[in-house]
């Protein structure tokens, strides 16, 4: 473990929330272990272990504190640094627990030996897989146990245990209380019907919502999506179940308001872990901003928008899809186009304000005639294509282990370039160090003449090029806004526009 106990006593002495989920304090004499930001009164320093993961500290006989509730903290630090393996493994262990298989089988599907795996849980997390996937089954309960009216027969259900009893067992075991118990502590004034639910998600500020909505409302699917009066809401469909889920920002608690309208409560694990994907709860803003302050361009406006995030995505179909049809066209253009394709093939759906749609399955996409749309022939050709590869399963957007082979797959679909593989890459996969550098706008940001040269300087961004994109795209659109034009040198603007038409599109509308 990796942990410098100098600087975590000082984020828990000053109760840093930004370092919330980054290491537990477990406390010797309670035998409790808590977030740097615990209310309690604070522990002797010779009384407190440090942990890099809340299943280290459960795995050393501590129980988590029922006041500042482990289980709420953000995630782990969705990017560990030096281990790319350990941050895929829990990138699936997310999607799917350790249901299907245990750790055999995770291992083999990070191309690795199931003991090199655990050696490296246990440098990076002090835990072992198996560990870390029961304190997040134990997390999702406590979670559900809390926040929501469900029947604990189906929190069992929801949470992975299988079985009441088994359920039961573990949380008396690590709580010392019952479920019921448990939740009567809670005090929860929950009213709403059977199939909503309200939960809070936090993560580690400074958080920019504004700029994240801003992103989001410019791409918004007419139909799929909406971003109004500070909230973003969508229509959501997972194993012909739908629903929709809403999402705004909870100033007060560092997080987010999740609001989930879903009639199965089993899939509630997969749409809560897709949502802090899809908001980018887990990133370590420290990091990134370490390594992105080395540069004077970047380092101004890292110091006026402190704490932008990289949006992901609800589904990796549907945002690819919206990759391709921006391709070489404006956001506004591409978003307008997404629109006209849901509602001549998206199921109707009636949810909430103007949601009317479900986004079109590849099932409907294989076979649709996108011509008729407005679409270009080459580009209804390549949404073909990728809709008729993701149904005979070879694409899948979900459990991908490895990013590189997945995105040699994606790019031999003719008219899927570069961009638009960095681009699925940074916000399907959550790939820290995507980067479309062939992108118009990014180049823009920085009056740069060639992608060799964007490149050659984003080499100092590494690993966190993809939250560098999002800064040089604040960058450009506010300049568009305020109708300043980037200069390009002259003699290299038509090189560039060049190659922008070829294999980019610019993301500033
Ligand atoms: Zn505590």
């Amino acid at each position: 473990m990796n942990l410098d106990w100098q600087i975590c006593s000082r984020a828990r002495l000053s109760r840093d929330a930004r370092f919330d989920g980054k290491f537990f304090i477990g406390v010797l004499g309670s035998r409790v272990y808590c977030r740097p930001i615990c209310p309690a009164p604070t522990a002797k320093e010779k009384n407190c272990r440090y942990f890099s993961s809340a299943a280290a500290a459960a795995e050393a006989g501590f129980r988590p504190c029922l006041r500042c509730r482990p289980e709420c903290s953000p995630g782990t630090p969705a990017w560990l640094g030096t281990s790319n393996t350990v941050s895929r493994a829990l990138r699936l262990i997310g999607e799917s627990g350790l249901e299907d298989g245990g750790v055999e089988v995770l291992a083999e599907r990070l191309g690795v030996g199931s003991r090199h795996l655990r050696r490296l849980f246990l440098q990076h997390l002090g835990a072992t897989p198996s560990a870390v996937a029961n304190t997040r089954r134990l997390q999702f309960a406590k979670k559900l146990i809390d926040e929501t009216s469900l029947p604990m027969s189906h929190v069992a259900q929801a949470s992975g245990f299988g079985c009441v009893r088994r359920f039961n067992a573990a949380i008396r075991e690590t709580y010392h209380r019952t479920p019921t118990q448990i939740r009567r502590l809670a005090h929860q004034k929950n009213t709403s019907p059977g199939n909503q639910y309200l939960f809070r998600l936090r993560f580690r500020p400074p958080y920019q919502w504004e700029s994240m909505l801003t992103f989001l409302a410019a791409r918004a699917t007419p139909g799929v999506e909406e971003v109004a009066l500070g909230h973003y809401r969508r229509s959501i469909s997972l194993n012909g179940t739908n629903g929709y889920f809403e999402v705004s920002l909870d100033e007060k608690r560092q997080g987010l308001s999740v609001h989930i309208q879903f009639d199965d409560s089993r899939a509630l694990f997969l749409i809560i872990e897709r949502i802090r994907r899809m908001f980018d709860l887990s990133a370590d803003w420290q990091a990134i901003a370490t390594r992105l302050r080395t540069d004077p361009a970047l380092a101004r406006r890292l110091e006026d928008v402190p704490g932008l995030r990289v949006p992901g995505c609800w589904n990796g179909f549907e945002l690819a899809t919206r990759a391709i049809l921006g391709q070489q066209i404006t956001v506004t253009g591409a978003t307008a186009l997404a629109g006209r394709i849901v509602s001549a093939f998206g199921q109707p759906f009636f949810a909430t304000g103007g949601l009317t749609h479900l986004f079109p399955s590849p099932e409907i996409l294989a076979d649709a005639n996108l011509s008729g749309v407005g679409l270009t022939n080459a580009r209804s050709k390549t949404i073909g294509a990728l809709a008729r590869a993701v149904c005979d399963g070879r694409i899948s957007f979900e459990g991908i282990a490895e990013s590189d082979a997945f995105l040699t797959r994606l790019s031999e679909i003719p008219g899927v370039g570069p961009w638009t593989a960095q681009y699925v890459a940074m916000r399907a996969l959550g790939e820290p160090d995507a980067f479309p550098s062939g992108d118009l706008g990014l180049l823009r940001a920085l009056n740069l003449g060639s992608v060799r040269e964007l490149e050659r300087r984003s080499a100092a961004w590494r690993p966190w090029r993809a939250y560098a994109a999002m800064y040089l795209w604040n960058i450009a659109s506010e300049r568009s806004v305020s109708g300043g034009k980037a200069v390009l040198p002259k003699r290299q603007k038509s090189s560039v526009a060049r190659a922008a038409a070829q294999q980019s599109a610019s993301m500033v509308a």
